[in-house]
C-alpha cells in the first residue's frame, strides 16, 4: 500500500523543471529529490510542520512559568552576543548565543557543532528559538540545543520581511529541514521562499482534484486555494479549512483506491456460490458444550450470506480476545467443505498452527472431515503424504503458516481461505493468492482488535463483521499492578493458585533489538523461578529460539497440565488456548506495549474460575536505560507507561484498549512493526482525523457504486488525479 503514497515514477528528465524556480537553482534543484521533492507539485505539497504566529510565542521574561511544559516553547528576539567558552571541568568548547527580546536576554548553549553554530549567526538578525526552557546554576532560564528558524538576516533579493509580517501578526509556516538541506541554504527560510516563489508562478495551474457536489456537500475549500492557505494563512480560521480540505484529500483518495480495490476483489460475481446446506456445521454446534452468542450467530450469518453469494468474500472478523472466533471460522470452513471446496487454515506461526490443527481435531471427531497439519520440520515422508492429500483433494481442511500459500502446495479445488493473524498477514499476501490461480473466499481473523480508523486504512477493502459479546460464563479477570519489591507475595499467591489445581504464566519481556541480551536474562530467570522461587513445582519454559518440536513438546505438556507454570517470552502471545490457567503474571510490564498487554492477558480467563492478571513493573528500568536520553524523553515514557498499566487495571475492552494504545503510539507503531503497509499520509492522521475518514470513505464507495468507469464529465477532475497519482497501483485494472 506504500505505493499509492509515492507518484508514480517517472524516468526523470535530465534537467529537474525544480531548477527554474526562482531561488532553486542547479545546486539545490540536485538535493531536494534525496528529500522526496522531485517535481513542482512535490514541493507545493511539501507542507509547513507547524506555524509562528503571534498566540504561540512566549516573551523571554515569561519563560520561568514554562519550566515544566511538555511542549517545547518558542520565543523571538534579536542575535545580541555570539560567545565561545571552554568549558572548565570537561575542557569542551561550548557556543553561546545571547538573543534579546524587547524587555529580557536568553542564553542558547550548544555543546555540539560549535565550529558550524560560530559562524551561522551574526548580530542583529532575528531568530525564533525553539526549545525546553532549562535553568542553569545561576537559577538562569537557558536553551540548550534550541531548533532556530531565521526571521531576517542578510536579506536575498526580494525575499519578504518575515519579521515585519510577523510583528503584523502574519503565521508564518516552518519547515522541516535536515543539515544537508541548510548547507545549500534551504533551511525553514529557505524553504519559506522558494515555496513562495513557486506559489507565485504555479498557483493558477493547480488543478481541482474533487468534483464541485463533493466539495459543496463538506464546505471543503478548492485546491489551489487550500495550496496557498497551507503555505502562507491569511488568518487561523483559513488555516484550518485548508488544512481540512487537504487532508480529505488524501483520505479520500485513498478509499478511492480501496474501493476499486474492493470490487476488484469481489470479481464480476464469478466467485464460488457454496451451498447453503449446512449439515456439518450444525452436528458441530449440537457437540458444542455451550450455546453461540448472539454476537456469533450474527457474524455467522454475514459470513453464510457472503459465502452463498457468488462474489467472492472478502471479510475481515474482528473480535475480543475469547470472543470465539475460531468456532464460527470453523462452522464457515464446514460450509465450504460440505459443498465440496478445500480449505486452508493460515496461522501467523507454527506453535498457533499446531494448536489450530489440534483444536480443529478435537472439534472435528467423528465428523468425515479431514484436517492435515504442514508445517517445516515436519519429516520428508508425512509431508510428502500431506502434500499429496492436499493435491488430490483429499485434506479438506489444511492448518499451517503462510508457508501453505507461498510454497508450491498445489491444492485441488481451494475454496476457502481463512487467515487467523497478527497484523502480519497483508495486502500482499493476499494477491499472492490471486497471483497462483485461486480465487477462493477469504476470512481474515484479527487476533486482537483494531481502532477503526486503522481498520478503515488497512482492511479498507474488506467487509467487516465484529464479534462484540464475550461468552456469557466469562468472568472478568482482576488485573493489578504490583511493583518489584511486592514480588515475593506475588509469588507466593501463584503458589498458592497452583496448589489448588491451577496453572500460571510468567512472561518476560523480549525485545528485538537486545533479543539475545533478553534471551540470556529470561532464561537465568528461569533457573532462579524454578530452584528457589518455586522449588517442587513442575515448571517449563517456552521461548522463540527454540525448535519447533521443542515448543510443541512444552505446550502440550503444559496443556495436559504436566508443566504447572509456564515461563515463556511472548511467543505465548497470540492465540493459544487453555482454560485451566488462570494467572498471568507478566514481569517489566511497563515494557510491552498495551495490546500486547492485553493479548497476553487474553491468554488467561479462558475457563470459567476467576483469572487473575498481575503487572509487575518497576521504573528502575527507565535508570538503566537513562544513558543517552533526555529526562523528558523518559518523563514522557514514563507518563505513557504509567496510562498503559492504569488503562489495563481499568476495562477489559479490547477495543478501548485498542483506541488508548493508538493514541499513545500513533500509527505507525501501533502493530508494534513499520511494515505495517499503512500508507504514509502528508497531513492526513488516523489518530485525529477519525470523521473526515469516515466522510472521505463514504463518498468514495459511493462514487465508485454510481460510476465506477468515472464517466461523468462533473467526475473527470477525480479521474484525473486519481490516474495520474495512483496508476499502477494494486488492483486497479479496471479504472479507465
Ligand atoms: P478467540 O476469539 O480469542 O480466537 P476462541 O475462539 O479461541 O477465541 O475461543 C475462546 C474459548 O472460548 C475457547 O475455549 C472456545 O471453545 C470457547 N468458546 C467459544 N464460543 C463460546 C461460547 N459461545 N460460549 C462459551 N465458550 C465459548
Ligand atoms: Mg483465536
Amino acid at each position: 500500500m506504500n505505493r499509492t503514497s509515492s507518484p508514480k515514477q517517472l524516468s526523470r528528465p535530465p534537467e529537474s523543471p525544480l531548477q527554474y524556480v526562482k531561488g532553486i537553482g542547479p545546486k539545490r534543484a540536485a538535493v531536494l529529490p534525496a528529500f522526496g521533492i522531485r517535481t513542482i507539485e512535490d514541493l507545493l505539497t511539501y507542507f509547513p510542520f507547524d506555524y509562528l504566529d503571534r498566540s504561540s510565542i512566549l516573551p523571554i521574561s515569561g519563560l520561568k512559568k514554562h519550566l515544566n511544559t511538555d511542549k517545547p516553547v518558542t520565543v523571538i528576539g534579536e542575535v545580541f552576543r555570539l560567545e565561545i567558552r571552554r568549558a572548565r571541568r570537561t575542557n569542551r568548547l561550548m557556543f553561546f548565543l545571547t538573543i534579546k527580546d524587547r524587555q529580557d536576554y536568553l542564553t542558547c548553549v550548544w555543546f555540539e557543532g560549535v565550529q558550524w553554530f560560530k559562524d551561522a549567526f551574526e548580530v542583529g538578525e532575528l531568530l525564533a528559538v525553539s526549545a525546553f526552557p532549562e535553568v542553569d546554576k545561576l537559577g538562569r532560564v537557558q536553551f540548550i540545543h534550541p531548533e532556530f528558524d531565521r526571521l531576517k538576516g542578510a536579506m536575498e533579493e526580494d525575499e519578504p520581511d518575515w519579521g515585519k509580517m510577523f510583528n503584523t501578526g502574519a503565521i508564518i509556516p516552518k519547515y522541516s529541514s535536515t543539515a544537508e538541506l541548510t548547507r545549500v541554504g534551504l533551511d525553514s527560510r529557505g524553504f519559506r521562499r522558494i515555496i513562495r516563489n513557486a506559489l507565485k508562478t504555479h498557483l493558477p495551474r493547480i488543478g481541482e482534484t474533487l468534483s464541485r457536489d463533493i466539495l459543496e456537500r463538506h464546505g471543503l475549500k478548492g485546491m489551489a486555494l487550500a495550496i496557498e492557505q497551507i503555505h502562507f494563512p491569511s488568518d487561523t480560521v483559513n488555516l484550518e479549512a485548508a488544512r481540512r480540505r487537504l487532508k480529505f484529500d488524501e483520505l479520500f483518495f485513498l478509499q478511492l483506491m480501496l474501493a476499486y480495490r474492493k470490487r476488484s476483489l469481489e470479481g464480476e460475481g464469478n466467485g464460488i456460490a457454496f451451498s447453503s446446506k449446512s449439515v456439518l456445521a450444525r452436528q458441530l454446534v449440537e457437540s458444542l458444550p455451550f450455546t453461540l452468542t448472539k454476537a456469533q450467530r450474527k457474524v455467522l450469518r454475514e459470513i453464510a450470506a457472503d459465502m452463498q453469494s457468488a462474489k467472492t468474500m472478502n471479510r475481515l472478523l474482528q473480535g475480543d480476545v475469547g470472543s470465539g472466533k475460531t468456532i464460527v471460522a470453523l462452522m464457515a470452513m464446514l460450509v465450504a467443505v460440505e459443498s465440496g471446496y478445500q480449505v486452508a487454515l493460515m496461522a501467523p506461526t507454527e506453535i498457533l498452527a499446531e494448536q489450530h490443527y489440534r483444536t480443529l481435531t478435537a472439534h472435528l471427531k467423528g465428523l468425515p472431515v479431514n484436517v492435515r497439519l504442514l508445517v517445516g520440520g515436519q519429516r520428508k515422508k508425512l509431508r510428502e503424504d500431506v502434500l499429496e492429500d492436499i493435491r488430490s483433494g483429499r485434506a479438506h481442511i489444511t492448518v499451517g503458516t503462510h508457508a501453505v500459500i507461498e510454497e508450491d502446495v498445489g491444492f485441488a479445488r481451494l475454496g476457502l481461505v481463512v487467515i487467523d493473524e497478527q497484523h502480519r498477514f497483508g495486502v500482499m499476501q493476499r494477491a499472492t493468492l490471486r497471483e497462483k490461480g485461486y480465487r477462493p473466499d477469504v476470512l481474515v481473523m484479527t487476533a486482537t482488535p483494531i481502532p477503526r480508523t486503522l481498520a478503515l486504512t488497512l482492511y479498507g477493502d474488506l467487509d467487516v463483521s465484529v464479534i462484540d459479546e464475550l461468552p456469557a460464563n466469562r468472568r472478568p479477570i482482576k488485573t493489578a499492578v504490583r511493583t518489584e519489591s511486592q514480588k515475593e507475595r506475588v509469588f507466593q499467591f501463584v503458589r498458592e493458585e497452583v496448589k489448588r489445581g491451577r496453572q500460571a504464566y510468567v512472561v518476560f519481556p523480549l525485545i528485538e533489538e537486545s533479543e539475545k541480551v533478553d534471551l540470556k536474562a529470561a532464561t537465568e530467570e528461569f533457573q532462579r523461578l524454578r530452584t528457589e522461587v518455586f522449588p517442587g513445582f513442575k515448571i517449563g519454559l517456552l521461548h522463540g529460539r527454540m525448535k519447533s518440536d521443542e515448543k510443541e513438546a512444552v505446550m502440550l505438556k503444559f496443556q495436559a497440565g504436566e508443566i504447572q507454570i509456564l515461563t515463556a517470552t511472548t511467543v505465548i502471545e497470540v492465540g493459544i488456548d487453555i482454560p485451566n490457567a488462570t494467572v498471568m503474571i507478566i514481569e517489566n510490564a511497563e515494557r510491552f506495549g498495551l495490546s500486547q498487554l492485553h493479548q497476553l492477558r487474553g491468554r488467561v480467563g479462558r475457563g470459567a474460575d476467576q483469572s487473575y492478571c498481575i503487572l509487575i513493573a518497576d521504573y528502575g528500568w527507565f535508570d538503566a536505560h537513562r544513558k543517552g536520553k533526555e529526562v523528558r524523553e523518559l518523563q514522557v515514557e514514563r507518563r505513557d507507561a504509567a496510562v498503559r498499566l492504569e488503562t489495563m487495571v481499568e476495562t477489559t475492552d479490547g477495543f478501548r484498549i485498542a483506541e488508548v494504545d493508538l493514541q499513545l503510539r500513533g500509527p505507525g507503531e501501533f502493530f508494534g512493526t513499520r511494515q505495517s503497509g499503512l500508507p504514509q499520509f502528508k497531513i492526513a492522521s488516523l489518530v485525529t482525523d477519525r470523521d473526515l475518514l469516515a466522510l472521505a470513505r463514504t463518498e468514495a464507495f459511493t462514487l465508485v457504486g454510481n460510476d465506477p468507469q468515472l464517466r461523468d464529465p462533473a467526475h473527470v477532475p477525480i479521474r484525473r488525479h486519481f490516474e495520474e497519482k495512483y496508476r499502477g497501483a494494486l488492483g486497479l485494472g479496471d479504472v479507465g
